[in-house]
């Protein structure tokens, strides 16, 4: 089941990593934003990113609702940005009007709960991205508050064995197991976890950006459980693919704003890639995340995603360090 679904996302999700990549190309070859601060290039790749996803579902699956990101509003306080992403656009899918683009783009709008919808991210991780560094088109399938799809390209991360191969990409059905394919699609094989059952051997990935993560408390979870390996600071879902294919143990993201509720489309298509690898993804109560109640995940506090083996001892060092019970 969703067989098909899954090989749609991917061949989407591949085409998309090749317009990201251009964008991105172009600021690591110009250095402007990088030293200028001038996010235009993440939102134009953004944008032109989500109207081709949202084109491309739109005719796979002509029936389901889009929950993105993004939305049309950059566009309409500046026509010059509104040119360069239909030209953009217009190199995937043509020939495309404004007025289509824009309906495109506010397809995504979907609320989510619910129901069959998809979920898209078109630049997880976009910090990264304009540090030419690493970042995520995450695509996901949820059907009645389960993900049952999940795709991930993630253009920057080689694969494990062969460094020279510059991208990878990630895809997973709920109850088929996770796979590795290169950038085009390809796919290279099976992913699993790792197999590890002392947490002190444990890598732990987490945000770059200080502000979404609390780097010192989880700081403090490592050292609860003897782990001595640095954090690996990794930005996007890039993280959950990590921990999918075994590269790290453990993926933690507790609040620095306890008041922050968490995107849909920064943990969809990520925490099902890592179940299906064989491993956990809950909050810090060891819930589920709860993918129906709208844009933003249920009332969770923190997100811990694990091997699976170490998952239960990593919630009581979490609890530990923050003194709930
Ligand atoms: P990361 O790449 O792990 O730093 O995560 C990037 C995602 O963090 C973005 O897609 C945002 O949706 C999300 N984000 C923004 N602000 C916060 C925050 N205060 N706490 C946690 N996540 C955030
Ligand atoms: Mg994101």
């Amino acid at each position: 089941m969703y067989e098909f679904e899954r090989e749609t996302a991917v061949e989407i999700v591949a085409e998309v990593c090749d317009l990201t990549r251009r964008v991105q190309d172009s600021i690591v070859a110009t250095g402007d934003s990088l030293t200028k601060g001038d996010r235009s290039p993440v939102t134009l790749a953004d944008l032109a990113a989500q109207v081709v996803v949202s084109l491309r579902l739109a005719r796979g699956f002509p029936d389901d609702p889009l929950l993105a990101e993004e939305d049309s509003g950059a566009l309409a306080e500046s026509p010059e940005m509104a040119d360069r992403v239909l030209e953009l656009t217009r190199e995937h899918i043509s020939p495309l009007t404004r007025d289509e683009m824009v309906a495109a783009l506010d397809r995504g709008g979907h609320q989510g709960g619910a129901g069959r919808y998809w979920v898209l991210d078109p630049i997880d991780g976009t910090k990264g991205f304009l540090r030419g560094d690493q970042y995520a088109v995450a695509l996901a399938l949820v059907a009645d508050g389960d993900v049952v799809v999940g795709v991930l390209g993630c253009p920057n991360l080689p694969a494990v064995s062969e460094a020279a191969d510059h991208g990878s990409l990630f895809s997973a059905v709920r109850g088929g197991g996770a796979q590795s394919h290169s950038l085009d699609g390809a796919v290279r094989g099976a992913i699993h976890v790792d197999a590890i059952t002392n947490p002190a051997d444990a890598v732990v990935c987490e945000s770059v950006v200080a502000a979404h993560a609390a780097h010192s408390v989880q700081a403090g979870i490592a050292d609860r459980l003897g782990i001595s390996a640095p954090p690996y600071r990794i930005d996007s879902q890039c993280k959950y693919a990590v921990v999918a294919r075994g590269e790290a143990s453990i993926y933690l993201r507790l609040p620095r704003d306890t008041s922050y509720r968490e995107k849909v489309w920064d943990h969809a298509a990520g925490a099902v890639v890592v179940e299906e690898a064989g491993g956990r993804v809950t909050d810090l109560d060891g819930k589920p995340l709860n993918f129906s109640e709208g844009r933003l995940l249920g009332n969770h506090r923190g997100i811990v995603c694990s091997n699976g083996a170490i998952h239960e001892r990593v919630l009581q060092a979490c609890r530990a360090e923050l003194n709930i019970d």
